[in-house]
């Protein structure tokens, strides 16, 4: 494709995008294509000869728009909000565009010395000291890999450099609570601490890491001759957005010596607010975090940033050097592809560049205030419904919830009674009524929350889904798409009570 024709293709696409946001609304939220149909629509072979791209933006709008689940809709509440503000769109158009790989300093300094400069812009900006040095990942689950390799490492004394965990005499233990993400148990297991060796810790009533459980856990490896190697803290747990209590954790990891991760994948975009920041207090003695700006802040995916405080470290464990790569510079500049898993590397920083120079850290703060306002505004209808419970504490965007049929309750319903404690709550009564006999099973009720959920889904105007929160079915309610307003967030909670009707 000459520039020409991209100039024109280009401005087309554009209008084809911008027109798709402004529209997002009235498109229902989850596609409903059935699997293969749109695998039907594409010819089996690729084309012998190109078409120059005739026909593509009727294509797009036949072939993939359908097939689109639309994260950026106001109706998005599932999982976690994955944001792509239209700043980022073109910041990342930017990087597409100028093509740059920015595996070393010379390959293309902009990558690198951008990237220096907006991580530590948002390292200021959500309140980390110069202790910590950043660098993009793509994703979370790739920095918890590196941040237990590091660990790996250190305990071990570069165990990489001999025989590696195989010519350990002792196995190394790693520790999360029952509630951290998935990632975590996958980054041990392809770190080689081996299943045995990872302790998934109790929580408490608020699905937080208990430091009297992770002490007993770790005096037990010690009586059997293993060795505690890494904790992984969890601020803002994903099914329910539990907060482990990270002060503790890290008087406990610093008396065992263990590597403190921390992993506060969503949470970490709302230490913007200053009066957020008591969520992760001791953060500052972590040897490394993560946060996806990919989820809340705007930046599209994949965005993952990575905090260290022994930036030689990690590079001790991640470099290689070998004489094809060396470079003139090398000693003098940061060469990014000793600073994670792959060599090459996207210019990824030119995304949150653009966001944070169109929004400004005090507008990505209004959203959050805003999404938080939203979300305890949801927790208190909820609160104060017959009928409804509430399952966990919302401390930021998410809101675990159920619905309970009158005369079908139940140990749950005692159990909502003791989960009032946190900084949202005003009280108010979500049992109201239900002193009958149980009449539910918890696999009735699931049942039962897991229709309403397809109901609405089902709407197009919204899309939830729902957690396991210890053995019980909660219906997560996650607010922060960047769309979405408090008129949406009431117009969910009708239709859940509609459809629970
Ligand atoms: C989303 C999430 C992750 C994984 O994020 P990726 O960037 O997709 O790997 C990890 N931890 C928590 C707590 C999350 O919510």
């Amino acid at each position: 494709m000459d520039p020409e024709d991209f100039r024109r293709l280009g401005h087309e696409l554009i209008d084809w995008v911008a027109d798709y946001r402004e529209r997002l609304e009235e498109l229902p939220v989850m596609s409903r294509v059935r699997p293969g149909e749109i695998r039907a629509m594409m010819p089996s072979r690729p084309p012998e000869h190109g078409d120059g791209l005739a026909g593509i933006v009727e294509d797009l709008d036949q072939i993939v728009l359908p097939g689109i689940t639309h994260w950026n809709h106001p109706g998005w509440f599932a999982y976690f909000p994955s944001n792509t503000d239209l700043s980022s769109v073109l910041g990342d158009l930017v990087s597409s565009g100028l093509g740059p790989q920015g595996m070393n300093w010379i390959t293309s300094p902009a990558c690198t010395e951008v990237e220096d400069v907006v991580m530590d812009w948002l390292r200021q900006a959500v309140g980390l000291s110069q202790a910590f040095t950043g660098v993009i990942h793509d994703s979370a689950s790739s920095a918890t890999f590196c941040a237990l390799l590091c660990a790996r490492e250190r305990t071990t004394d570069f165990s990489q450099n001999g025989g590696g965990l195989q010519a350990e005499d002792a196995p190394l233990v790693v520790y999360a609570s029952d509630q951290a993400h998935s990632s975590v148990q996958k980054g041990a297991l392809l770190a080689g601490f081996g299943a045995e060796h990872l302790r998934l810790v109790e929580t408490d009533d608020k699905y937080a890491l208990r430091p009297d459980a992770l002490e007993e856990a770790i005096a037990a490896d010690l009586a059997a001759g293993r060795r505690p190697c890494a904790l992984v803290a969890s601020i803002g747990t994903t099914a329910t957005t539990a907060l482990d209590p990270l002060r503790r954790l890290t008087e406990i990891a610093e008396r065992h010596a263990l590597w403190l991760h921390v992993d506060a994948a969503l949470a970490g975009t709302a230490m913007v607010c200053p009066e957020l920041r008591w969520m992760w207090d001791g953060i500052e003695r972590a040897d490394s975090l993560v946060f996806n700006p990919h989820k809340w802040m705007g930046a599209g995916f994949d965005l993952s940033a990575y905090y260290v405080r022994d930036p030689d470290h990690l590079v001790r464990v991640m470099s290689t050097d070998p004489s094809y790569l060396r470079t003139a510079q090398d000693g003098l500049v940061r060469n990014l592809r000793d600073w994670g898993i792959p060599l090459g590397r996207r210019f990824r920083a030119l995304k949150l560049w653009f966001v944070l120079r169109d929004q400004g850290v005090e507008g990505v703060r209004e959203r959050v205030r805003r999404d938080i306002a939203n979300a305890r505004w949801l927790a208190e209808q909820v609160d104060a419904a017959a009928g409804w419970q509430r399952l966990a504490p919302a401390p930021l965007q998410t809101v675990c919830l159920r619905h309970v049929p009158s005369g079908a309750v139940t140990a749950a319903a005692e159990d909502g009674e003791r989960r009032r404690g946190d900084a949202s709550e005003s009280g108010g009564a979500s049992e109201r009524g239900d002193a009958e006999a149980a009449s539910l099973t918890e696999e009735g009720l699931a049942a039962h929350n897991l229709a309403i959920a397809e109901r609405v889904n089902a709407g197009g105007r919204f899309y939830l889904t729902s957690s396991d929160v210890k053995g019980k079915r909660a219906l997560r309610v996650s607010v922060g798409a960047e769309a979405t307003e408090r008129r949406h967030v009431e117009a969910l909670w009708a239709a859940l009570q509609e459809a629970a009707r």
